[in-house]
């Protein structure tokens, strides 16, 4: 089946071309949140996807009604980035200025 380029939607933005806007330690979960999204709404288009404070935000669009379960996977995978290192993916968490020096 021929895909027409012009055609709106026939190729949305989604996470794989946006995936060098964050460090190389949170690809392996952005990977997957791609695969997870895309396994329920393909054609998803993705809006930003950026490093703030210290932690992962994702900005999608589905189909009406989408709203809630895009939430909900992306939530998931944002609390994962909380725990995991942006730079070489070791797992750890945010640090706070409460921390203690090498705790
Ligand atoms: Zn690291």
């Amino acid at each position: 089946m021929a895909e027409d380029p012009a055609a709106p939607d026939a190729r949305p933005v989604q996470i794989p071309a946006r995936i060098h806007a964050v460090g190389p330690g949170w690809r392996g979960l952005l990977e997957r949140l791609h695969e997870q999204i895309r396994a329920v709404f393909p054609g998803y288009r993705l809006l930003d996807l950026k490093e703030k404070l210290g932690g992962l935000r994702v900005y999608v669009e589905g189909p009406p009604g989408s709203g809630d379960r895009l939430r909900s996977l992306i939530a998931l995978a944002e609390v994962e980035a909380e725990h995991t290192c942006e730079f070489c993916g070791a797992s750890g968490r945010i640090r706070t200025r409460d921390d203690w020096p090498g705790g």
